[in-house]
C-alpha cells in the first residue's frame, strides 16, 4: 500500500514525495528527527517529542516550522490519511535547501524542509522479541560529542547495528572510559535487586522520552532508581537489563557479549515495567 507522507504542508503519495538534492539533510546531515509511536490509533507521549525537537532545533540554530498545535494537527493527519492503527510516525526537519553546497549555513531565507511518514507496525506492542529478550554485543562509541541533539547523523549507529547483526545478535552497546553510554537507537539500564541503573543525562546521550516515562513509572512502583553509568562486566552480573526507546518501549536485555544476564531470559521487574508504561501510554495517548 502507497503510504501518504508529508512535504512542507503538502500531503501526498510517496512516489511523488520529492526533495531537493541541495537540501542540507541530504549533503550534510544537517537535521534533526522524532520517531513517535501509535497505539490503537493514537500518538504515545506527544507533547515531550515536540519539546525535544524543539531543543534539538535550537541547539543547531535551526527555526521550528511550527508551533506545537500545528505538529500535533499534522501528526494527526499523518494517523488518519494513512489509517495507521500500531506502528511509528517519523517526522523530521533539515535546514533546507540553498540550492547549492555550501559548509556555511545559509541565511533566514531559506525555510526548513519538514518530511513525515508513517511505518506501520502491527503488533508493535505485542512484540514476540520482548517475550524472549535481546542479546547485545559490545562496541566502542565512536559518535560525536553532542549525542543528545536528535540528529540525523545516523551513520556509526547504523554500523553498531550491523556489527550486531554480524554477530547474530540483537544491537550493540556503546562503550567510552570504560562504561556503557547507550544502545545504537535506546536507552540502557541494569537492574540489581529492586534498583534501576542507567546514566545519568549529559551531552553523552540521547535524552530519551521513554527514559522520562519509564523512570517516572519505577518510582512511582516503589521501585530505586540510580543514576550512574556501568560496565560491561556489572551489566552482566547484574539480574536483569533492558532498553528503552519510543519504538522499543521497554525490552529486556538477556546476554551481554555472550554472557547470560541473570537467568538469562527476561525477568520480573522488567516485564512489570513493560507492562507499566504500555497500560499507562495507552491511557494518556491523544
Ligand atoms: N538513544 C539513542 C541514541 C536513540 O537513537 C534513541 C531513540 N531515538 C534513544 C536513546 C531513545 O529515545 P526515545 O525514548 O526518545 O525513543
Amino acid at each position: 500500500m502507497s503510504r501518504i507522507v508529508h512535504v512542507n504542508g503538502a500531503y501526498l503519495p510517496e512516489s511523488e514525495a520529492m526533495v531537493s538534492v541541495f537540501d542540507r539533510g541530504f549533503l550534510m546531515a544537517d537535521g534533526v528527527y522524532e520517531v513517535t509511536s501509535v497505539l490503537d490509533g493514537k500518538l504515545i507521549d506527544f507533547t515531550p517529542h515536540c519539546v525535544r525537537l524543539a531543543r534539538s532545533l535550537s541547539e543547531l540554530d535551526m527555526q521550528n516550522p511550527h508551533d506545537d498545535a500545528d505538529w500535533l494537527e499534522i501528526f494527526r493527519q499523518m494517523v488518519a490519511r494513512n489509517d495507521l492503527a500500531e506502528g511509528m510516525v517519523y517526522l523530521q526537519v533539515t535546514r533546507g535547501n540553498p540550492g547549492d553546497r555550501d559548509f556555511a549555513y545559509p541565511g533566514p531565507e531559506v525555510s526548513p524542509t519538514v518530511v513525515l511518514f508513517t511505518q506501520s507496525k502491527p503488533g508493535l506492542a505485542d512484540s514476540p522479541a520482548a517475550k524472549v529478550g535481546w542479546r547485545v554485543i559490545s562496541i566502542p562509541d565512536l559518535r560525536w560529542d553532542r549525542r543528545d541533539i536528535k540528529t540525523v547523523q545516523l551513520l556509526y549507529p547504523s554500523m553498531g547495528k550491523m556489527a550486531a547483526k554480524k554477530a547474530g545478535v540483537d544491537d550493540s552497546w556503546f562503550v567510552q572510559d570504560g562504561v556503557v553510554t547507550e544502545g545504537t537507537s535506546n536507552n540502557a539500564y541494569i537492574v540489581k535487586g529492586n534498583r534501576i541503573i542507567t546514566r545519568p543525562l549529559s551531552h553523552d546521550i540521547l535524552h530519551g522520552i521513554t527514559r522520562v516515562a519509564v523512570l517516572r513509572f519505577a518510582a512511582e512502583a516503589q521501585m530505586e532508581v540510580e543514576e550512574r553509568a556501568f560496565s560491561i562486566a556489572e551489566a552482566q552480573n547484574a539480574d536483569e537489563a533492558f532498553i528503552t526507546s519510543a519504538s522499543a518501549f521497554v525490552m529486556p536485555v538477556v546476554e551481554v557479549d555472550g554472557k547470560a544476564v541473570g537467568a538469562g531470559k527476561p525477568g520480573p521487574l522488567v516485564a512489570r515495567l513493560r507492562e507499566i508504561y504500555l497500560d499507562e501510554m495507552r491511557r494518556a495517548a491523544i
